[in-house]
């Protein structure tokens, strides 16, 4: 059973399971970080968020921030053990990350 590169418009099968790439956007990949990001924050692992928005579209990604904008502002409040200004926050968070991705 292979999967296939989670890059858009990649339909190569998928050589590294941890980050769901092909090998030659693995490759890309590591090669970049090591430009822009010192390895040791690579291997405690990479935030979810840069690694989306090097590998899925614009789009994709404007639909991550909507949806998590839709999630904090409706539980604010209303979570146990998250204040509503913190979830606020998140919500705001995600609005910016919006706004940039235009
Ligand atoms: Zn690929």
């Amino acid at each position: 059973m292979s999967k296939i590169c989670c890059y858009s418009n990649c339909n190569n099968s998928v050589f590294d399971m941890r980050t769901l790439m092909c090998e030659v956007h693995y490759k890309d990949f590591i090669k970049d970080d090591v430009i822009n990001k010192p390895k040791h924050y690579h291997e405690c692992g990479v935030d979810p968020i840069s690694i989306g928005e090097k590998i899925f579209s614009k789009e994709e990604m404007n639909g991550f921030y909507k949806m998590n904008m839709l999630k904090y502002w409706y539980r604010a409040g209303k979570k146990e053990g998250n204040s509503k200004e913190q979830d606020l926050e998140k919500y705001n968070f995600y609005k910016k990350k919006l706004e940039e991705n235009k």
